[in-house]
């Protein structure tokens, strides 16, 4: 404040970083912000923030951001900066040329969870009604897409049934695969206050994440299970409640499928799912699991609140699956302080699975098959929708490897840096000819791109998000678009280029069409947003104020349906080459890929990414704290430096991906969820050596 003196004006607008979505004030002078001001109305957060919201201007106006549009007609040329209109025919005749050489379905998009819901629903809509297929994907393919899959199967529809205030009334916390404190900093502070008043805490996880042990917090239990065992301990804990007479028989009457109820209790109450038989491959005892499950089931409200720990792995859905069978065998949905909830990692992980970025659901997940559904698309937009699901984002790279498709617009991704196998990623982009990137930064995958789209930072955009609570929050522009366009508007000229008209005034037009499309946003308009402050989605006449708690009367599929969770191990296996497995996470001060938090004052707290090492493991290699170690798995290699810690158990080693320098994706693999293909980034088989450099 004294470096720019008092603010002028303020904007409210929200976060855009994780999904906890805190409102803020912008304090503005002219065009500069002064400081970021956490909103004590703000529905997620009630005037907190943490230390990446409260600096995450920094990066908005940071001297790497690219302002003009750019082309160039390969790889390997200079970047040649252009006028709008030349780089959006550019693109056009680019995207119609692959089309025309390879055909309909060589071109396609990723969404980004980081973007408005209205800039994703305009992009999605490019691919479907302009492109003419169903190749539109979300960069939450590589995170959520699991809790998509496995909550609609068992309760009828993608998203957490809670809102953060529900966990003030719960009593036992079973958090699995999640690190709130640095992931979720705000909704961290909530959990932690809850567990300070009493609530009993049972943390599932392979690492001594902080809430195990800290100050006035302990957890009654930390369940240090192997990476790749989380079915198996899931499947033991339901073990213990069926055969130890927990289940709540008149919720489960009442509520969900006996015939599907039937078939899983007899399932998982054989021997082969108990603590005592699944032991070994866990690395759980018998007796805390059995003493945790029991908590779970007996000790009042039970919430489950999970990460990517959970959904990033082979059997991800599986687990999804798995704590939804927990939470309704114990009755522990439909009420305050229950439920199962999904921590998403990113502001709108939510808004882009519901705004229709998978290839085979439009927005408000209907499968792009049902004709009924299409075809009230089809007259709103005016154009032939196809029937059949398109490309995830790691078939678009085996085809590109293929040669039928190649042409790509990404939308505020880096998937270069974030998505799993590096190189397998990397030689498909090259293999591309036409590569569009709309971001901020000319990041590492514009490096193998044509054409590149100057995006706008949250301070710039008109729309919104919606956080991890299925709350929609308003994002308001604290000063223009500095790169003369909203990328909304850079859309519309795109397909407008390319042969199709799509047209609107402002973001609010957007926002009523997907209110029109889309049941559950029936409700929502940036007038009820800005007069209300935020809504819950299910909105719509006949829950006109939104729906904070979810499956309260019944399941949003009507029963309630209990699925089996087979354990089926990852195909990543150790072996005497490669005999330590590798898991990832994040830090308070940084978020996912760094793109953002290290052109920000944050960067100064975690300058670079660290492989945590258990002593023995370390001792064995001769690596010390603070060496330069050299990191390697069946796939690739990559140098850091070694922390030596007992975090992790012995064999299992840890580190963050905030640095493209380091690249820890250099070196995880491509397998993935067999639901939704979301990567398997938590285990990995790694080898760690002392490294010859300096
Ligand atoms: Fe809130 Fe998450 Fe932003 Fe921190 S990063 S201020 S917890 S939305």
């Amino acid at each position: 404040v004294i470096e720019h003196g008092l603010p002028e004006h303020s904007v409210q607008t929200t976060c855009a970083y994780c999904g906890v979505g805190c409102s803020f004030r912008a304090e503005m002078q002219g065009d500069t912000v002064v400081r970021m001001v956490p909103d004590k109305e703000g529905g997620a957060n009630e005037g907190h923030s943490c230390v990446k919201g409260r600096f995450a201007w920094g990066y908005a106006t940071h001297q790497d951001r690219i302002y003009n549009p750019m082309i160039r007609e390969r790889i390997t040329d200079p970047w040649r900066a252009v006028s709008w209109p030349e780089a959006i025919s550019y693109a056009a005749a680019r995207l119609l040329a692959v089309q025309a050489k390879y055909g309909k379905g060589s071109i396609g998009g990723i969404t980004s969870s980081r973007c408005t819901n209205e800039e994703v629903f305009v992009v999605q809509k490019m691919v479907r009604a302009a492109f003419g297929n169903n190749n539109v994907d979300t960069c939450a393919r590589v995170c959520h897409s699991p809790t998509g899959y496995g909550l609609k199967q068992t309760f009828g529809t993608s998203a957490g049934t809670q809102d953060f205030a529900s966990v003030d009334d719960s009593d036992v916390i079973l958090l699995i695969g999640a690190n709130p404190t640095d992931g979720h900093p705000v909704f961290g502070s909530r959990m932690k206050k809850r567990l300070r008043q009493g609530a009993k805490l049972i943390v599932m996880d392979p690492r001594r994440i902080d809430l195990v042990r800290s100050p006035h917090v302990n957890a009654q239990f930390h369940l240090q299970l192997r990476p790749g065992a989380n079915v198996a301990a899931v499947n033991a804990m339901a073990h213990v409640i069926v055969t130890e007479g927990l289940v709540d028989e008149a919720f489960v009457t009442e509520r969900c499928d006996l015939v599907e109820f039937d078939r899983w209790r007899n399932f998982i109450a054989e021997t082969r799912n108990s603590p005592e038989e699944t032991e070994a491959l866990t690395g759980i005892p018998a007796a805390d699991m059995r003493a945790a499950a029991r908590l779970y089931a007996t000790g009042g409200n039970g919430a489950i609140y999970y990460g990517l720990g959970v959904t990033e792995h082979s059997q991800g859905s599986t687990m999804v699956m798995g704590m939804a069978n927990l939470a309704m065998a114990t009755g522990n949905i439909g009420r305050r302080g229950v439920g199962v909830n999904p921590l998403r990692g990113q502001n709108n992980v939510q808004g882009s699975c519901d705004m229709g970025s998978f290839p085979h659901e439009l927005a408000g997940y209907r499968h792009v098959s049902d004709d009924a559904v299409r075809q009230v698309f089809e007259e709103v937009w005016q154009a032939a929708l196809d029937p059949e699901p398109g490309l995830r984002i790691p078939n678009m790279f085996d085809a590109a490897a293929e040669g039928t498709f190649m042409g790509l617009f990404v939308q505020g991704e880096d998937i270069a840096q974030s998505d799993p196998n590096t190189h397998h990623v990397t030689s498909a982009l090259e293999a591309m000819e036409c590569v569009i990137v709309q971001d901020l930064f000319l990041n590492e995958t514009a490096t193998f791109a044509h054409v590149f789209l100057p995006g706008t930072s949250f301070l710039e955009k008109d729309g919104t998000f919606t956080n991890a609570e299925r709350r929609i929050n308003r994002v308001r522009p604290a000063m223009a678009p500095k790169t003369g366009k909203a990328e909304w508007q850079v859309i519309c000229d795109l397909v407008t280029a390319m042969g199709y008209s799509m047209r609107y005034d402002n973001a609010a037009q957007i926002m009523d069409e997907i209110a029109r499309l889309t049941p559950t946003f029936r409700g929502v308009s940036f007038e009820k947003l800005d007069r209300l402050g935020s809504l819950q989605w299910p909105c719509d006449d006949a829950v006109p104020l939104g729906t904070p708690l979810m499956h309260v009367d019944g399941f949003i599929r009507g029963k309630g349906r209990f699925m089996i969770t087979e354990f089926v191990a990852t195909e990543e296996r150790t072996s005497r080459y490669f005999p330590l497995i590798l898991t990832t996470g994040r830090i308070l001060s940084h978020y996912n890929v760094g793109a953002q938090t290290r052109r920000t004052a944050n960067v100064a707290w975690h300058p670079e990414d660290m492989l945590e090492i258990h002593p023995h493991d370390a001792e064995e290699r001769g690596v010390r704290d603070g060496d330069l170690i050299s990191l390697a798995s069946r796939v690739g290699g990559t140098t850091l430096r070694a922390r030596i810690s007992d975090r992790m158990p012995q064999g299992v080693v840890y580190t963050t991906f905030h640095h493209p320098v380091t690249g820890a994706n250099v070196v995880t693999t491509e397998h993935s969820d067999w639901a939704t293909n979301c990567p398997e980034y938590k285990v990995t088989a790694v080898q760690v050596t002392r490294s010859n450099q300096p």
